[in-house]
C-alpha cells in the first residue's frame, strides 16, 4: 500500500499509457534546448521524466512532484542501465516541493574519494548515494533474517538498559553522571552481559537482542565507540550445542542476503594451533579466488587459556586486576568442566582453560561467547583469581553470586558483531560504511558534531564542574 496520493517509480514499469504522479528527488537533469530530462529517483528506483523547457529550473537533488504519461520508448532507445529504462514519463506538471541549493558533497558515484568528515557532516546526503542505500537495506534484511532465524528456535527478544553499572568486557566505560545522586555515575552497557544471564535466572531460557554496545576505546580509523551486537544466551546447554545453534542462525542469515559460504560445517581449531600456524587468533583461510568472488570464510576457534597476565599499558586490564592476572575474554565465563576443580581452588593460573569459543570470519573476530559461571564459587573463584577481596568481589558483582543462589540454570551464549558481518558481506573494508551515522575518527558525532559544551546550569544540577585543562 502506497500513501501520499503518488505511485512508485518501479511501478511506472506497468502503467505504460497512464497519467502517474510520481514524487521524488532531481538526481539528474539534461538540458536539450526546448526539452529538458530529468532522473527521477525515490526508494524503488530511477526513471527519465522529460518536459518542457521550464524544467531547466529544477536544480539536483531537489523534491519534487511530477504528473506525466507513461511512454514506452523505442526499442532501440531503451536504457539498460536502469531497471525502467524501457519507459519515460512525459511531463504535463511539476511542482517543487523543496528546492536544494549548491550541494556540500556530490551524491551521484560510490564517495571514497570524499574525505571522512564531509561525508559525516552530510551523512543525509552521503547516505542517498546507491552505495549506501543498498548497505542499509543489506542490513536491515540481514538482521531481519537473524531474527527469524532465532524466533523459530524459540528465542525471545529481551531489551537491557542502558543506564547500568560497569559490566568488565576488558574495556573502559562510559560514564553518567546522575542529577538524582551528585557524585555517583552510570555506566554505559559495554555488552548486556549480566542482564542476559539474570535473564537466564529467570527462566527466560532462549535470549536475544540486538544490543548497542558502548566501549570507551581508543579511537581507530574504522572504529567508533559504538557498536551492534546480535546478542543471545541460553540454557541447559553445553559448548557444542551454542556453536551448533549459533552456525545454523548464521548460516540461515547469511545465505538469505545471497552471502557465499567457504566451509560447512564450519571448522573448528584450538587456540594454541591457530597461534602456532597463524600466529594470531584471527585468520583468513580463503583463496584469492575467494576474495575476489567474496566468500564468507568461518571458522571457530577453542580451547583458550582463561587469564593472562596483565597488559600495564591497557588501562582498563590494569583497573581490572589487583593480582597481575586478568581473564583473556570474559570474566563470567566458567572454565572448562576438566579445570573446574583447579579453578575453585586457584591453582594452575596459567593452564586453565576456558569454555570460550570465537567465530572468525575472513581475518575478523566475528563474535564470541562461552559457558558461563553459574555456580557462585566458580565466579568467586574467577575474581579472586584476580585479586579481589571479598569485600571487593561483593562490590563488583555481588548482585550476580545472589542470583546465583536462587537457581540459575547452566547457561551459554555468544555476541556477533552485526557491522562487521554486514561490512564482510558487502565487500567493504571499513565498519562506518555499514552504519548510517558513525562517529568520526575523532570521535565527534555525524551531523551534530558532539560532544558538546553543556550550560553551567547543567552541570550545577549535576554537581560537576570542568577544571579549565591549561
Ligand atoms: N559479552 C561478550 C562480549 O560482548 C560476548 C559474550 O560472551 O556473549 O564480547
Amino acid at each position: 500500500m502506497e500513501y501520499g496520493n503518488r505511485v512508485l517509480i518501479q511501478e511506472s514499469l506497468v502503467q505504460v499509457g497512464k497519467t502517474i504522479t510520481l514524487k521524488g528527488w532531481v538526481a539528474t537533469k539534461r538540458d536539450h534546448g526546448k526539452l529538458t530530462f530529468i532522473d527521477l529517483r525515490d526508494r524503488s528506483g530511477i526513471v527519465q521524466c522529460m518536459g518542457y523547457q521550464k524544467m531547466g529550473e529544477l536544480t539536483t537533488e531537489s523534491v519534487i512532484e511530477v504528473t506525466g504519461i507513461v511512454k514506452q520508448r523505442p526499442a532501440n532507445m531503451v536504457n539498460t542501465q536502469i531497471e525502467t529504462g524501457t519507459v519515460e514519463v512525459d511531463v504535463q506538471e511539476y511542482r517543487i516541493l523543496n528546492t536544494a541549493k549548491e550541494l556540500p558533497i556530490q551524491v551521484e558515484g560510490d564517495g571514497y574519494e570524499i574525505n571522512e568528515e564531509s561525508r559525516l557532516k552530510y551523512r543525509y546526503l552521503d547516505l542517498r548515494r546507491s552505495r549506501l542505500n543498498s548497505m542499509l537495506k543489506l542490513r536491515s534484511k540481514f538482521i531481519r533474517a537473524f531474527r527469524e532465524a532465532l524466533y523459530t528456535e524459540d528465542f525471545v527478544e529481551v531489551e537491557t538498559p542502558m543506564l547500568t553499572k560497569s559490566t568488565k568486557e576488558g574495556a573502559r566505560d562510559f560514564l553518567i553522571p546522575s542529577r538524582f545522586y551528585p557524585g555517583k555515575f552510570y555506566a554505559l552497557p559495554q555488552s548486556p552481559q549480566q542482564y542476559k544471564q539474570l535473564l537466564m535466572t529467570a527462566g527466560v531460557e532462549r535470549y536475544f537482542q540486538m544490543a548497542r554496545c558502548i566501549r570507551d576505546e581508543d579511537l581507530r580509523a574504522d572504529r567508533g565507540f559504538e557498536f551492534t551486537q546480535l546478542d543471545l544466551e541460553m540454557s541447559f546447554v553445553e559448548q557444542h550445542d551454542v556453536m551448533a545453534l549459533v552456525e545454523q542462525v548464521v548460516k540461515s542469515a547469511v545465505t538469505a542476503v545471497g552471502g557465499k559460504i567457504k566451509q560447512d560445517p564450519f571448522p573448528v581449531f584450538e587456540y594454541a594451533d591457530v597461534m602456532k600456524k597463524f600466529g594470531a587468533d584471527k585468520f583468513d583461510v580463503r583463496t584469492e579466488e575467494e576474495k575476489k568472488a567474496g566468500v564468507l570464510a568461518f571458522a571457530w576457534v577453542v580451547k583458550f587459556p582463561f587469564f593472562k597476565k596483565v597488559d600495564k599499558k591497557d588501562a582498563a586490564e590494569v583497573r581490572d586486576s589487583k593480582s597481575g592476572w586478568t581473564f583473556t575474554h570474559n570474566p563470567f565465563s566458567a572454565p572448562i568442566p576438566e579445570h573446574e576443580e583447579w579453578h575453585v581452588k586457584g591453582e594452575h593460573t596459567g593452564e586453565i582453560i576456558t569454555a570460550q569459543y570465537d567465530l572468525v570470519c575472513n581475518g575478523y573476530e566475528a563474535g564470541g561467547g562461552s559457558i558461563r559461571a553459574h555456580k557462585p564459587e566458580v565466579l568467586r573463584a574467577t575474581f579472586r583469581t584476580m585479586g579481589y577481596s571479598d569485600a571487593e568481589i561483593e562490590a563488583s558483582v555481588g548482585h550476580m553470586l545472589e542470583a546465583f543462589e536462587v537457581g540459575t540454570p547452566p547457561h551459554g551464549g555468544i555476541a556477533l558483531g552485526i557491522d562487521r558481518l554486514v561490512m564482510l558481506l558487502a565487500g567493504e573494508n571499513n565498519l562506518k560504511e555499514t552504519i548510517a551515522f558513525p562517529m568520526t575518527s575523532t570521535g565527534r558525532t555525524a551531523v551534530m558534531d558532539a560532544p558538546t559544551e553543556v550550560s553551567k546550569e547543567q552541570m550545577k544540577e549535576l554537581g560537576m564542574e570542568v577544571k579549565e585543562n591549561k
